[in-house]
């Protein structure tokens, strides 16, 4: 498979594509587009043959009317759709992670562990077409499992998985001096950062995700001997369902304890207040969003001394 095909937006689906069906934002699935085959819902029955052709974003019918959107398997869809075997990165952690490691299309990343390859699929785009992403991990299901995940997304060109215990025996040696950058999601990361000096290029880049302070405490003392300009970062998303709400007389409103977004209602003179109350346009009002998640963990960056 081509990746730079695989990774274009501007893409027809053709028989044997992944697709992402998207029936709303909580209900995606990923299926594998076979000519004869049907995906039967609570909307009907969908012939994969109608899909075949169609542009990727396109809105599908049933035999029933209802309707789905064929998606392209970029890797933030890929991350909501993908199995857990394990805990996984999000977005929003994710872009962090690769605008601080500055990874840049054709550099050498190395990681560990693999897990279920969240994070991995978005090095493997960030590196491509000429990079490469090689990631380990000691446990040899998961690994192979992520190997079969990263052919059906037609990432296996820029990806390779190796099953290696690297808090136990740190990096292969054939990546000494080589890598640009290093990403550990580690129990023990302080065990793997001896081997990560030895792997990283002069002034390149590690970053180390733990979910508790006391990881990131113990990962900081031993990164102080080799590394400098360390600094760790917690990435929070608060997310706001927005609706447009009528208010009454007294200004209070019809939904309940949403809060009022600032500055959105203009100011009005007393006419309007006195006749026009009852057709007033709608404001815009908003809540915290009851899916937000919160804590994922800490991420801890720090670039390499120069040795001069
Ligand atoms: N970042 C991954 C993602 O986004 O999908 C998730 C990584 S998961 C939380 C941690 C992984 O580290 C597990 O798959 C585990 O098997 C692996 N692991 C734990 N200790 C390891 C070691 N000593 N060497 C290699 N891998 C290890």
């Amino acid at each position: 498979t081509d990746p730079a095909k695989r990774l274009s937006f501007q893409r027809y689906v053709s028989d044997g594509d992944l697709v992402i069906v998207y029936e709303r934002h909580d209900n995606m699935k990923a299926i594998k587009v076979c000519e004869s085959s049907v995906l039967q819902n609570r909307f009907g029955v969908f012939k994969h043959s109608d899909w075949i052709g169609k542009p990727f974003g396109s809105k599908v019918f049933s035999n029933k009317g209802g309707f789905v959107y064929l998606l392209a398997p970029t890797p933030e869809l890929w991350t909501l759709v993908l199995s857990h075997r394990t805990q996984i990165l999000y977005i929003a952690d994710i872009s962090f992670v690769i605008m601080y490691l500055e990874i840049v299309p054709g550099c050498l990343v190395l990681e560990s562990g693999t897990g279920s390859g969240s994070l991995t699929t978005s090095l493997a785009r960030a590196v491509a077409p000429s990079g490469h992403v090689y990631t380990f991990d000691f446990h040899e299901q998961r690994a192979a499992s992520a190997r079969e995940d990263f052919e059906r997304t037609g990432l296996s060109s820029l990806v390779t998985v190796g099953v290696r215990d690297i808090q136990g025996e740190g990096f292969p040696n054939e990546f000494t001096g080589k890598a640009d950058s290093v990403f550990l999601d580690l129990p023990q990361p302080w065990l793997a950062i001896p081997s990560v000096g030895k792997m990283l290029k002069q002034d390149g880049i590690l970053c180390s995700f733990s979910p508790c302070i006391e990881q990131v405490q113990r990962s900081c003392e031993t990164l102080r001997s080799n590394f400098t300009d360390i600094r760790t970062f917690e990435v929070l998303i608060r997310t706001y369902e927005v609706r447009e709400v009528k208010m009454n007389r007294f200004q209070g409103n019809e939904g309940g304890s949403i809060e009022s977004l600032p500055c959105k209602r203009r100011q009005r003179s007393n006419e309007e207040i006195n006749g026009l109350e009852n057709s007033s346009p709608p404001v815009v009002m908003a809540r915290p969003s009851s899916e937000a998640r919160g804590h994922t963990g800490y991420l801890t960056f720090a670039r390499l001394k120069c040795v001069l």
